[in-house]
């Protein structure tokens, strides 16, 4: 297929400008579509996306259909160490805009499809990362309104009520994911809708630029064609006052047209500050969904989920033994997991209790100075005088009781571990216990002046720890 296509390009360009550009490429494979070439740097490959665009989707077109996307693979010279040079492939994954029919505002899409009144659709590039969808997004009590409503939207978009849909939720809970996998669902079943992915970053560059290079109109008019637009961490936006302005003719024409909205945001819209009233006001016109942090089920799963994915064999007790420690977010989860694989394949060592533990070292360190569960546990133990053993303990002697109460009750306010893993940290309880611990304390506190007075000495200090 490469052959194929350097033979059209070849036709279409100096002979010197072919040798020094497209010879050194190297066609690595072509899978479902996707032609990947390894280019010898990153300046390679931006010439080329500058420069080689249109003919490279082209080409694309002419070898691979409507469906064809080139990706590049390209070679980093990491000699910083003395050592020769190492090639390292960046997949393409990590560099946006390296699909080829992407767009440059002052390029490819503003200017030439637009000059053509008639515009090909199959030039237009969605932005969408194939590798997120429906079927690897696990599902659980912390995503399932927000799931079930982008698979709604999937379905049926710009026909539900949910429009537009706005997703929010904290880092690395699974929002460009969910996102991603409802335009993609869209494009796979319905070939002629124009999705388009865009993260408020892009959209606010690209504006600038337009007002820029005077092609504000053109900006518009690409965005008014959209038919699903999916927009990612519109907080950015916030204090962009002419790019929101922008922003909501955009939005009023395309709900207007029955065109479906999908939005995420890292908070809620009530909290969204430097956001217009009237933009906020419109982002409630649909439904508004969170992510939450995943709970121990939902984590398992999607350990077991990815370990499957990349074919690894990965035993219960290690599950289970991630699925406690790293109960932050999704993507701190998988940078554990890959940590865990490059560490077992570098020591050739199966992954096991011992090597997951040796790969969370560098986290958990990293925590260490932060208020964390073992600092509270042993803070707590010294101030009630009782040993750190007996929190985990068995024991229901009294003093006791109360301590592993009240450190329960400061881990729910200073760590972000779940209710049940507090209880796991507890020697294996459950999370109702925990709950019931909270709620104990809380109580004594409204009722016992003592008590609250030891409840505010104890917070000062973990305040003061984390700073
Ligand atoms: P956000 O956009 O909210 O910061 P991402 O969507 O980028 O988070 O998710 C971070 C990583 O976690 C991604 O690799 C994503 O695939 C993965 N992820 C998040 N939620 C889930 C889930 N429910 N199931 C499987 N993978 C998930
Ligand atoms: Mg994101």
């Amino acid at each position: 297929v490469w052959n194929n296509c350097l033979q059209v390009i070849k036709e279409n360009i100096g002979e010197q400008s072919f040798k020094t550009w497209f010879e050194p490429i190297k066609p690595v494979s072509l899978r479902d579509s996707v032609l990947t070439i390894q280019v010898p740097s990153q300046f390679f490959y931006e010439w080329l996306e500058e420069h080689y665009v249109q003919l490279l989707k082209k080409v694309i077109y002419q070898e691979l259909g409507s469906e064809g996307r080139l990706e590049y693979s390209i070679i980093v010279d990491r000699g910083n160490d003395g050592n020769k040079p190492q090639t390292v492939n960046i997949p393409t994954k990590r560099i946006p805009a390296a699909v080829v029919n992407s767009y440059k505002p002052e390029q490819s899409f503003i200017k030439s499809p637009f000059e053509s009144k008639t515009i090909d659709r199959n030039f237009l590039n969605s932005q969408l990362n194939p590798a997120y969808t429906f079927e690897n997004y696990i599902e659980g009590d912390c995503n399932r309104l927000a799931r079930s409503a982008g698979y709604a939207v999937a379905n049926k978009p710009g026909t539900t009520s949910f429009n537009p849909l706005m997703i929010y939720g904290g880092v690395g809970l699974g929002k460009t994911h969910l996102v991603q996998a409802i335009g993609n669902n869209i494009k796979n079943s319905n070939p002629e809708k124009f999705v388009l992915y865009v993260s408020s970053e892009k959209f606010v560059n690209q504006f600038i630029e337009s007002v820029k290079t005077n092609n504000v109109q053109d900006f518009a008019n690409f965005y008014l064609l959209v038919d699903i637009l999916i927009i990612d961490d519109v907080q950015f936006l916030s204090g962009k006052d002419k790019t929101q302005e922008m922003f909501f003719h955009i939005f009023n024409h395309l709900h207007q047209s029955g065109k479906q909205i999908v939005m995420t945001s890292d908070c809620p819209p009530r909290d969204l500050k430097g956001l217009e009233e009237r933009l906020l006001s419109r982002f409630k016109w649909g439904l508004t969904a969170d992510l939450q942090s995943p709970d121990f089920e939902t984590r398992m799963a999607i350990i077991q989920k990815k370990m499957q994915g990349d074919g690894i064999d990965i035993p219960d007790n290690v599950v289970e033994y991630l699925a406690y420690s790293v109960d932050t977010n999704v993507r701190e989860l998988e940078g554990v997991l890959i940590s865990l694989i490059a560490q077992s394949s570098l020591n050739r060592k199966e992954i096991d209790l011992e090597l997951a533990k040796q790969a969370l070292k560098h986290i958990i360190e990293d925590v260490e100075t932060e208020v964390n569960l073992d600092f509270i546990q042993k803070t707590v133990a010294e101030y009630f005088q009782v040993s750190l053993d007996s929190l985990k303990a068995k024991t229901r002697k009294k003093e006791i009781v109360t301590a592993r109460q009240v450190a329960m009750y400061f881990a729910k306010e200073f760590t972000s571990h779940s209710l049940k893993s507090i209880g796991y940290h507890f020697g294996g309880r459950d999370h109702s216990t925990v709950i019931h611990s909270v709620q104990t304390v809380s109580d004594l506190i409204d009722t016992d002046k003592k008590f609250k007075a030891s409840i505010q000495e104890l917070q000062k200090k973990f305040k003061t720890k984390a700073g």
